[in-house]
């Protein structure tokens, strides 16, 4: 084997293939048409390409068990034995359909709860820990695979889930168990699988800590610490790359450097100051693994810039003791730009997917290596495309620029205060007490499916299905009122998705066709591109919300996707700051909302779903983050009369954490959810005060069942315990587009019933 001067590395590549094979093969097992033999094949198959693909492309430290059928933290999970007693395992070799029980779930048992994996678009399945839990080796995945790419000519560094980030991404099934104080335990199973590898003829071995840019307690340093002293000490021939990625070390930085491994990986994207710290603080033996191209998007690299940061720290360090990689695994982007064929060639010009960043990848190498003279043809092309965007008028638009400027304070802010708005909303909108409405979306049936399939293809004329559409419009409007919902809404059915469906309406995004990303399992995403400045060339929603209200005197509520979720599902352009492209939306859905309003729309929704997971990873750097997004919000929102009511809705709800930035959006009604948490979540607003009005979902949307009008009024019972009766409005958990008729339509009128009965009471009481 060499020894690189210098070696590239991606630290993990998209498990989903090219054209999302894994996806079809999953789901046609599942589906009982492909056996397991044949899902393992195509498995087999695309890890074989992946390796081989890595290696035509000059990638030098491959990675191997990156790839799974789902999810690595379940791999780790059923690696370690951590598989709960609900799914029957019997000790032995854990067969795959208890690995997708513990996934999916199935009809005996339920799946483990899904996350976000840090501050990604990517789930991961919740370790489960029992108080008495044990672990062992039952499974031997990451051995399996370095093998079979041994046998292929591929000598590769195995990936695995570091045991401190495993556990503290874990939950204890007993409360006050804190999942870290099991590592004594867990630290011995990875030991013996170290040792496994070693045999195997494993050298290098890439373990992943990404906790280490959290903040930490004192007690979760000190199990890092222990667990590599440990490691190190079992099985010292094997060397450990401990990469951490998402962040910045900060005050891990000690921790970090302090650690018995032969490499540490840092993330130099996002955050870039740090490179010095880390270079300095390393042992002269140590290997620094440079996380210089970001692994989180997909603007083509600034080589350049790139060399003329780490040039000195390898001159400093020595060639030999240097790595360059991504910033985190490539999972997070899509495969191959070359595949693209929705976007121009222009546009692709400024791009780089998972292939592309490992020529980029390859380039850094051999600039390093052997001088940027050797990598002229690359960094020149790369400098070029470059220059070209920085210089496009597609990019820039001056109307734009002019207009975020002029932005003052007073934009974003209603006129008066709630109180007072209020008493005029009240006045003008006549709503009774425990007044009803929906989130927003009503079921995307397969006929609404397959008639925008066929518009899309062309096989269905505009004007069929602007009238196909209208139809449905109006026979969810007509069966609202005839249920005695007070606020309607249209039903969405117009729409694909809520960030697609504005994104295609707005100046400065782009859509692709295969630039597909997981999300969970064989779930994958399409973020659009955010590329240019945006704005909106013409009314979006206008025409569909005057139609709709045309057809009632009831309220009818427009119904828009927030800034802050329109930035957080994309993929935003890297040369602007985030808060400044979300202002951009803000004007733009700013000019939707005032249009609305001219409309005749009394009531709008402004969904912000992902507001609270951009929160930044440190507790620090939140304020900030929640200054900006609120202020987006504002901006997008206060445009409008006193009576023209603005609603929010969010579909989480641990707001804990920030319902005073919740509460500085001053939405005159947020709807959230909340009725499988049997309303506990309400308490941040009940501690908090919360003044403005507020939905607690009573009907769980995420379950097909449909429920009781006991089961709605002992949670609307609850929500009058925790707040104000007038503040309180009835609702589902969230939109209702993948239910289906035949559950929404006994859900909504049950739910009618409930309101009815506590307005009478409330009534009678007066
Ligand atoms: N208005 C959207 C809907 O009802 C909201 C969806 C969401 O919050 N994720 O579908
Ligand atoms: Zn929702």
């Amino acid at each position: 084997m060499s020894t690189y001067s210098i070696a590239t590395a991606t630290l993990g590549t998209p498990r989903i293939g090219p054209r999302r094979e894994l996806k079809f093969a999953l789901e046609s097992y599942w589906a009982g048409k492909l056996s397991e033999a044949d899902l393992q094949e195509t498995a087999v198959e695309l890890r074989a390409k992946n390796w081989e693909r890595q290696k035509a492309r000059g990638i030098d430290r491959i990675p191997s068990n990156d790839f799974t059928f789902y999810d690595h933290v379940l791999d780790t999970a059923v690696m370690v034995g951590a598989i709960p007693e609900a799914y029957g395992w019997d000790g032995g070799a854990v067969p795959l359909s208890t690995y997708f029980a513990m996934a999916r779930g199935n009809e005996q048992v339920p799946a483990l709860e899904m996350t976000k994996w840090f501050d990604t678009n990517y789930h991961y399945m919740v370790p489960e820990f029992s108080p008495d839990q044990t672990f062992r080796l039952a499974s031997a995945k990451p051995v399996d695979e370095f093998k079979e790419a041994k046998a292929l000519g591929h000598h590769t560094r195995p990936v695995l889930l570091g045991p401190v980030t495993f556990l503290a991404l874990g939950k204890s099934m007993d409360g006050g168990l804190d999942p870290i104080a099991l590592i004594d335990r867990l630290v011995p199973v990875y030991a013996e699988l170290l040792g496994r590898l070693a045999e195997a003829g494993a050298d290098w071995v890439q373990i992943d800590e990404p906790c280490l840019v959290l903040d930490l307690d004192e007690g979760t340093r000190q199990a890092i610490r222990a667990t590599y002293q440990a490691l190190a000490k079992a099985v010292p021939s094997l060397k450990i790359m401990l990469t951490t990625y998402f962040g910045a070390l900060g005050d891990n930085l000690e921790t970090a450097l302090s650690l018995p491994v032969a490499g540490l990986h840092v993330d130099l994207v996002r955050a870039p100051d740090q490179l010095d710290a880390v270079a300095k603080g390393l042992r002269p033996g140590q290997v620094l693994s440079l996380g210089a191209i970001d692994g989180r998007n997909i603007w083509r690299a600034d080589l350049v810039h790139i060399l003329d940061r780490v040039e000195p720290v390898v001159a400093q360090r020595g060639k030999a003791r240097i790595e360059i990689a991504p910033s985190c695994s490539l999972l997070h982007v899509p495969v191959d730009l070359d595949q693209e064929d929705a976007l121009d060639e222009e546009l692709k010009s400024w791009l780089a997917f998972s292939l592309q960043k490992m020529d980029e990848l390859a380039a850094l190498g051999k600039a390093l290596r052997s001088g940027r003279l050797s990598a002229a043809p690359e960094i020149e092309a790369a400098a070029k495309a470059l220059e070209a965007r920085a210089a496009s008028p597609r990019v820039h638009d001056r109307a734009v620029a002019a207009r975020a400027a002029a932005v003052t304070p007073d934009m974003a802010r209603r006129a008066r205060p709630f109180a007072e708005r209020r008493k005029k909303q009240q006045a003008s909108l006549g709503l009774p007490s425990f007044p009803t409405t929906t989130i927003g979306s009503f079921p995307q049936t397969t006929e609404v499916r397959k008639a925008r399939a066929a518009n899309n293809r062309g096989e269905l004329a505009e004007t069929e299905y602007v009238a196909f559409l209208r139809k449905e419009t109006e026979s969810a409007i007509r069966w609202q009122e005839e249920i005695g919902i007070d606020v309607l809404v249209h039903g969405e059915f117009e729409r694909n998705d809520m960030v697609q469906y504005f994104g295609e309406k707005l100046a400065g995004y782009a859509f692709t066709k295969h630039a597909w990303v997981q999300s969970y399992g064989s779930r994958c995403v399409r973020p659009p591109v955010i590329f240019g400045d945006v704005s909106r060339p013409e009314p979006m929603t206008v025409e569909w919300a005057r139609f709709a209200q045309s057809l009632t005197d009831r309220p009818m509520k427009g119904m828009l996707t927030g800034p802050v979720t329109m930035l957080q599902w994309s993929f935003v352009r890297d040369d602007m700051d985030r808060s400044d492209v979300c202002r951009q939306i803000a004007l733009a859905l700013r000019d939707e909302v005032t249009d609305l309003e001219q409309a005749g729309i009394r009531i709008i929704q402004v969904d912000e779903p992902a507001l609270r997971e951009g929160l930044p990873l440190r507790r620090a750097d939140w304020p900030t983050y929640l200054d900006w997004t609120v202020e987006c919000f504002r901006l997008s929102t206060s445009g409008v009369a006193d009576t023209t009511q603005i609603h929010t809705h969010m579909c989480y709800a641990e707001f804990n954490d920030i319902i005073e930035a919740i509460g500085a959006m001053d939405a005159d009604v947020i709807s959230i959810e909340t009725s499988r948490s049997k309303m506990e979540l309400l308490e941040a607003f009940t501690a908090y005060a919360y003044p403005n009005e507020i939905g607690p979902g009573i009907y769980d949307i995420h379950s097909p069942r449909v429920p009781t009008v006991a089961d709605m009024r002992e949670l609307l019972a609850k929500a009058t315990d925790r707040l104000d009766t007038a503040q309180i409005w009835v609702n589902p958990d969230c939109g209702l587009k993948t239910r289906k008729w035949e559950e929404v339509r006994p859900a909504l009128e049950k739910m009618v019933e409930t309101a009815r009965a506590f307005r009478a009471s409330a009534e009678a009481a007066e």
